[in-house]
């Protein structure tokens, strides 16, 4: 499949990497907007929240789970932080592989 984040969860491209499971991957946006972005990612291709289906409502809460825990741990937390999920052309989406933005670290 020619997609971007497949082929970063299989390793076929590289990148920052920071956590993994069955699951999920979080690693670096290659082009951060803020101090802390990182990508909270599915290993499931699912297009886009549009093409979520009732089965993947397990793995969508588990990616704000884990995003608050990187919220923790990159230490933006308790100063704030956004979780942003753009979906489609129109709201912003470039990548579409299902992923939940952690942006933060502002002063
Ligand atoms: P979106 O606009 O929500 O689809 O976000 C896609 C994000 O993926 C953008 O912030 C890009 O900077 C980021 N991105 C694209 N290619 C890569 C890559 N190879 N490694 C890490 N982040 C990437
Ligand atoms: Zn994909």
């Amino acid at each position: 499949m020619d997609c971007i984040f497949c082929k970063i969860i299989n390793k076929e491209i590289s990148s920052e990497i920071i956590f993994e499971d069955e699951e999920v991957v979080v690693f670096k946006d290659i082009k951060p907007k803020s101090p802390v972005h990182l990508l909270i990612v599915p290993k499931k291709h699912i297009e886009s929240i549009n093409e979520a289906q009732e089965e993947d409502k397990e793995l969508i809460g588990k990616l704000f789970l884990v995003a608050r825990d990187f919220a923790k741990k990159t230490g933006v937390s308790d100063s704030g932080y956004k979780l942003l999920i753009n979906v489609g052309e129109g709201g912003g989406q470039e990548v579409f592989h299902l992923h939940v933005h952690l942006m933060g670290g502002w002063n």
